[in-house]
């Protein structure tokens, strides 16, 4: 990527690129909103597990696009499966479609959407080429609270299915309940920035940042995330010449 094009996508960022950067492997921890409705809990089939880990790709779109396994489905519009290529080496991992997402049915297209797609320009991304980007989950919690336990449960097996067919090179989990869910910790997210870790049976390299709605809200941690893409992009690098 050109100089003056890096820089334009730094601004997009808000990083001023000629200030010297940190590391800081510390962060502030986003105090997880304290969910005030109540939504019914559905009871998993016993077995679809298995079954959902056989299904092809088309299959699992068509399942994801009518699912009911969680009560998500009653106040959805529609289900949000993923977008780009379904042989990228980069998967994208956030937390749950949004109300826009909801609406258009493609994940991180409002305004945390905007940033996300700034800051993998950044490193020289773009939706569709060579990156695949999904959600723990497929159904939109009301009111964008945290998904529960048991809406995780039941739609984690899809995006295992999607990781499986995908076979990235790495994933980026963004946020706290992407890299807490994806790694199964309570740790913090600024104690999981900064390394790799490895998902699932396939040992998948993992790296975390921040979400881009978090950085909406708090832009001085903007550089922190700009570390966190720097090095993602330097592991994936190194992953891919060892191949
Ligand atoms: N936030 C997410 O985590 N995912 C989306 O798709 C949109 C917003």
């Amino acid at each position: 990527m050109h100089t003056a094009q890096r820089a334009q996508y730094l601004q997009a960022l808000g990083i001023d690129a000629w200030v010297p950067r940190t590391t800081v492997l510390r962060a502030e921890v986003v105090p997880a909103p304290v969910p005030t409705d109540r939504v019914e809990v559905e009871v998993p089939v016993p077995g679809l597990d298995e079954a959902v880990l056989l299904r092809s790709w088309q299959e699992l779109e068509a399942e994801v696009r009518t699912c009911t396994r969680c009560a998500l489905h009653r106040t959805r519009t529609q289900s949000v499966f993923g977008v780009g290529d379904p042989r990228a080496q980069w998967l994208v991992i956030g937390e749950a479609p949004g109300a826009e997402e909801d609406r258009q049915g493609q994940p991180f297209v409002g305004r945390a959407g905007q940033l996300l797609d700034a800051m993998l320009r950044a490193i020289g991304l773009a939706r569709g080429r060579n990156l695949y980007i999904a959600n723990i989950l497929k159904s939109r919690p009301p009111g964008n609270r945290d998904p529960k336990p048991e809406e995780v449960a039941s739609c984690l097996p899809y995006l295992q299915r999607q990781i499986a067919l995908i076979r990235p090179v790495l994933i980026l989990a963004v946020g706290r309940i992407a890299a807490q869910t994806l790694l199964a910790s309570d740790l913090p997210l600024g104690r999981l920035r900064g390394r790799v870790h490895h998902f699932g049976q396939l040992n998948t390299p993992l790296v975390v940042t921040y979400h881009p709605a978090y950085l909406l809200r708090t832009p001085a941690d903007k550089r922190k995330a700009w570390e966190d893409l720097k090095f993602a992009r330097s592991v994936f690098r190194g992953l891919v010449m060892e191949k």
